[in-house]
């Protein structure tokens, strides 16, 4: 661990929060009221409009990651500037959330490495989170809100299209008319790499166990879509041979299967794994098959900002539904059914 060269900014949730409180799953989390207080130095307070749940909320409620409660959940937000100690921000400037926590002054962060820093974490895992009123947070974390996007829409995309633009772009090294297979369509940020994928044209194929899902992932621009079981061949036909990259987030349920549809000196690129943490691997698909298996996790402030580029340029974020904060426990549950197609996204009293 490098030595701490600064203290970061507090991260603060306020006013009413979802509050996780015990591992007992979406029933476990629950709406307090916090008080408001005032930014310190260094830090802004955000009137949050939309906060969007991730699975990684979903694990925390059921006490599967290393956080002890109470935590407020959600790394995703966007909202209206209530106060701020910074000359960058005003009151009543529309501003969507960078949803990583680090403390920007180390010399990763300082080279724009924050993935590195090592304070890195999660807003809303390795600190409080933005399903809450007034969120406080450091300005380097805040971005004007992209104005053709709704306040859903501007909670929708912070972390997973920040995460999926790091595995396509810096990591699998994507090229406009390659080919890319996403597993588990539905999921936030295998829709968000859909997304990004056409945006930056690629041809997309697409899995999901669930036909309504395949349906949606063809109506995003994917041109083929699978089931998850055995895929694998489907794909090297239907792309002529296996495709450039496979896009991966399910682990080992997949991962084989994924290998085996990638062509020679393909890219197998992986931010998660929800079936589980260990996976075996055919490793002879690895060595004679050339292939680069990655990991990558979240992205850094340069990321988010060429993600906001391509949001200007018209890519736009999926919103699976809408409820209100009030009900968090019923958008966990949707999460928790694997029914989402996007994201699920709380939204936040217009004001206070
Ligand atoms: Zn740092």
């Amino acid at each position: 661990m490098a030595p701490a060269v600064a203290t970061p900014v507090p991260i603060l949730s306020e006013g009413r929060a979802a509050v996780w409180e015990e591992p007992t799953g979406a029933a476990g989390v629950r709406v307090r009221e916090r008080p408001l207080t005032e930014p310190v130095p260094g830090a802004v307070s955000v009137e949050i409009r939309g906060a969007s749940i991730n699975h990684l909320d979903l694990w925390m409620a059921h006490g599967a990651q290393r956080v002890t409660p109470p935590r407020v959940i959600g790394a995703d937000g966007a909202g209206v500037v209530r106060a701020s100690s910074d000359p960058r921000w005003r009151a009543g400037d529309e501003v969507v959330i960078y949803p990583v926590v680090c403390d920007w002054e180390c010399t990763w962060c300082l080279s724009g490495q924050n993935v590195k820093c090592p304070h890195f974490g999660i807003i809303g895992e390795h600190s409080d989170g933005t399903a809450c009123e007034v969120f406080h947070v450091d300005a380097r974390n805040l971005y004007p809100k992209p104005p053709g996007l709704s306040w859903p829409e501007a909670a929708a995309f912070p972390l997973t299209f920040l995460t999926a633009w790091r595995m396509l772009t810096t990591r699998a090294r994507l090229q406009p008319g390659e080919t890319v297979l996403v597993v588990g369509a539905g999921a936030g940020v295998a829709v968000a790499a859909i997304v990004i994928a056409r945006h930056l044209g690629a041809r997309v194929f697409a899995t999901s166990r669930s036909e309504v899902k395949r349906k949606r992932a063809i109506e995003l621009g994917a041109e083929a879509a699978f089931d998850s079981t055995d895929f694998s061949k489907a794909v090297r036909q239907a792309s002529g041979g296996g495709v450039d990259v496979v896009f991966e987030h399910v682990g080992p349920a997949t991962l084989n299967e994924s290998m085996r549809s990638v062509v020679m000196g393909g890219r197998v690129v992986l931010c998660g794994s929800t079936s589980g943490v260990d996976a075996q691997l055919r490793l002879a698909r690895l060595f004679f098959g050339q292939m680069d298996l990655l990991g990558s996790t979240m992205g850094n402030a340069s990321d988010f900002e060429a993600v906001l580029k391509a949001i200007d340029e018209g890519m736009r974020p999926v919103v699976d539904s809408t409820y209100p904060l009030s009900e968090v426990q019923a958008a966990l549950t949707r999460l928790d059914a694997a029914e989402q197609f996007g994201k699920v996204v709380l939204s936040v009293s217009e004001g206070r």
